[in-house]
């Protein structure tokens, strides 16, 4: 969970008020509720221990609430619900979704746990604390978002871990309300960036639907609402519509011998929203706003011709559109998906998606991951890509007869992104390190002076030596002493380059200093031969020594491996000292230059404008990606070099950006302000008309007299499609603009361009 979406006990709710005794019942009936979703799985001794998590968590969470004002024990069974009856796991992932929050909010320790119920049961709870733990240490600042897509994958060394996070995520975006705006902001911006990817790679479709319309229900309220109402609106037209569709295939498919179900489906919000943005249409002009679903029972051996089959006798009824059939039965996606679609022209010349699946294929479709355990089956595997290779393993575990089901997923471990290791600090910040990394490099990794006085580390409480290579997961505890010092055969095992050119540089600092004692000897033996200490006389003491440079030779006479008994083997000329044998050999070490490169940073010039209600004079640039206008709903986004960039809201990298760096959002507002104007752009389309150009400058220059930059207009049989680009001051005169020209006769689309790129 986040803890955002807990609070203590708070009295000023406005819309909750029930008593103990009601909220008693409603814990009651959900708790049975979850009883009875498990119930066939339930075996001799399961339901004590599920109870028993249900009241540690309830007498745990007593006395907090959840920002509804509902008692906090409604969250945990609802996420226990959701893993049970949308994931389809079982009783031991109920248990640990029941206790997720507990050793993150509460008393409760995984020791606790481990004792009360198992070990297994306390690594899933670890796994689910350090998630959040990523996230929470970091509350203003969320973690960076790919290395906790990262983490999702390889700290769960048991899969269940991810799948009850995307429950309790799930459970979490489903109770947004609650939440302040810009809570709410973050949760979806990092829901639609980093967990519905997750559910969709896992093939849950069900969930990941969920997760998308209620992100946007977040970030985008206005279209949200726009589309739920007009899918309300059209529901009775589009029931009438798919019972006259399927009728004629119902008494079809019966006539064949199948046992089905068919019926019409809406699609997601979301992904009708995807279709209005991409192909620029309204609500209205999206044709496939349901799909028809035909589920068959089938057997293994047949379910691919039957499916084929009843393709066949579809198409016998509507014409298929040739380029819109997959075959995601003989080849499945790679999250595991597999089902024969199919457009046909229905009724009234309507496109008309139709999807046909066998019951186990339903199951994968909804269920994702977890469904597959409940098969045997060997679906072929596309490319060999990390996830891919994942679900070929898994495929493996599940078709060796041997594996009990429903342990199959501790055998399994994810081991995808091998070359870095995920390690945390006793508080739960992660580290990612190389593969191989020590103990020692994670200290120095922590901090420089941490890494030169490290003595040992205890990893996951254990003492280990500085040399004790760490593995994904691992807490590691650095022990320090200010009597340490690094050493040269630190070198030996550290394989970060951070620690190494630290310690190199240390033990050269060391050398140096010990080096003066040398220096000092030396100087006071030249006094005695009455020599200088001249470049010369050091020189001939370099080459007989064989040592390349002063440093080394001040540090071997510290040290001791130079003795200066030899320079009775010199002889002084005036002031020179000369080697009595002339046995001079030429020193071959070619001295190092070392070349510092040189780092050139072009820092451009920004532009300095008032922004903001105060008279602050901030930097600030207009993203380019979604072009801005005063008006418009925006934040601004701190950047490295080029000041404050504005983004709009609904900007195409808006949720990318806010979910990876929430720590440098700012939210900005725009000033009243007439003295400036902005570049943007509309696409325009509609009939062709020879005078369309003249009334749409009279509109621009004329009546708004606006500035205009650009205008272009392509005609192609009988219909015109332009683009305008023009200066405006905010989008109330962009707004005005529109309206204008959407009152002009034969215009039928104005929109918005999301940049000016198109120009
Ligand atoms: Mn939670």
């Amino acid at each position: 969970m986040e803890n955002e979406s807990i609070q203590a006990a708070a009295p000023e709710l406005q819309k909750y008020n029930k008593t103990e005794e009601e909220e008693k019942k409603i814990i009651l009936r959900e708790y049975r509720a979850l009883l009875r979703s498990l119930k066939e799985s339930l075996k001799k001794g399961d339901r004590a221990m599920l109870r028993h998590a249900f009241e540690m968590s309830a007498e745990a969470h007593k006395d907090m609430r959840r920002k509804s004002g509902e008692p906090y024990i409604l969250h945990p069974l609802a996420v226990a619900r959701i893993v049970v009856e949308d994931i389809g796991l079982g009783v031991t992932s109920a248990i640990c979704a029941l206790l997720h929050d507990t050793v993150e909010d509460t008393e409760i320790t995984l020791e606790d746990i481990s004792r009360e119920f198992n070990t297994q049961i306390a690594k899933i709870i670890d796994g689910l604390t350090k998630i959040s733990n990523v996230v929470d240490l970091k509350a203003n600042t969320t973690v960076q978002a790919e290395n906790f897509r990262k983490i999702l994958l390889t700290l769960a060394d048991d899969p269940r871990v991810i799948l009850i996070k995307l429950a309790d995520r799930l459970h979490n975006m489903r109770t947004l309300e609650g939440m302040n705006r810009e809570k709410q902001l973050k949760i979806s911006s990092e829901t639609t960036y980093i967990y519905s990817p997750l559910a969709h790679r896992l093939g849950l479709y069900e969930i990941k639907s969920e997760l998308e319309d209620l992100a946007l229900k977040y970030t985008q309220p206005d279209i949200y609402r726009e589309i739920a109402q007009g899918l309300k609106e059209t529901k009775r037209e589009r029931s009438r519509y798919i019972n006259e569709f399927i009728r004629p295939l119902k008494e079809e498919l019966a006539a064949n011998g199948f046992e089905f179900e068919i019926y019409g489906r809406p699609k997601a919000i979301n992904s009708i929203w995807n279709k209005m943005r991409k192909k620029h249409v309204t609500f209205e002009e999206v044709y496939d706003i349901f799909a028809i679903r035909i589920i068959l029972k089938s057997s293994p051996e047949r379910e691919k011709e039957d499916c084929w089959k009843v393709y066949s006798i579809i198409t016998n009824f509507y014409h298929p559109s040739p380029e819109r059939l997959r075959d995601w039965i003989s080849v499945p996606k790679g999250n595991g998906y597999e089902a024969l679609h199919t457009t046909v022209m229905g009724p009234g010349g309507r496109w008309v998606e139709v999807q046909i699946r066998t019951e186990r294929m339903n199951e994968i479709a909804e269920k994702g991951l977890a469904a597959h355990w409940k098969y045997k089956e060997g679906a072929p595997t596309a490319q060999e890509s990390k996830l891919d290779s994942f679900l070929k393993h898994l495929r493996e575990i599940l078709n060796n007869p041997d594996t009990d089901t429903i342990d199959f997923i501790q055998d399994f471990k994810l081991d995808l992104f091998t070359e870095e290791i995920y390690i945390y600090t006793p508080k739960g910040d992660m580290r990612v390190l190389p593969k191989g990394a020590t103990a020692l490099d994670f200290a120095f990794d922590i901090h420089t002076e941490l890494g030169r006085r490290c003595i040992g580390a205890k990893v996951n409480h254990k003492l280990v030596p500085l040399s004790h290579p760490l593995v994904s997961g691992d807490q590691v505890e650095v022990i320090s002493s200010s009597k340490q010092n690094p050493s040269d055969d630190w070198l030996q095992f550290l394989i970060t380059a951070k620690a190494k050119s630290s310690v190199k540089s240390y033990l050269k600092e060391d050398k140096r200093r010990i080096a003066e004692d040398g220096k000092e000897a030396l100087r006071r033996k030249f006094e005695h031969l009455k020599v200088p200490v001249s470049p010369h006389n050091i020189n001939e003491l370099l080459q007989y020594f064989k040592k390349p440079s002063s440093l080394d030779l001040f540090y071997g006479i510290a040290v001791g491996s130079i003795d200066l008994k030899e320079l009775k083997n010199f002889v002084v000329h005036g002031d020179k000292l000369q080697h009595a044998y002339k046995e001079i050999k030429q020193d071959t070490r070619n001295a190092h230059s070392e070349d510092d490169p040189v780092k050139q940073k072009t820092g451009k010039p920004a532009e300095l404008i008032i922004f903001g209600e105060s008279s602050d004079k901030i930097l600030y640039k207009l993203a380019q990606c979604c072009q801005p206008i005063p008006g418009d709903n925006v934040f601004g986004f701190v950047t490295t070099g080029e000041g404050l960039k504005i983004h709009r809201n609904d900007c195409p990298n808006a949720a990318q950006l806010l979910a990876n760096f929430g720590h440098r959002i700012v939210r900005t507002k725009w000033a009243k302000n007439k003295e400036i104007s902005f570049l943007t752009g509309v696409r325009i389309v509609g009939l062709d008309d020879v005078g369309v150009i003249q009334k749409i400058t009279n509109v621009i220059s004329g009546e708004l007299r606006l500035n205009m930059r650009s205008i272009s207009i392509d005609t192609k049989d009988g219909i015109f499609e332009g683009t305008i680009m023009i200066y405006v001051h905010d989008r109330e005169e962009l707004n005005n603009f529109c309206n204008k020209l959407g009152a002009l006769e034969g215009i039928t689309t104005i929109e918005r361009l999301e940049s000016t790129e198109e120009v």
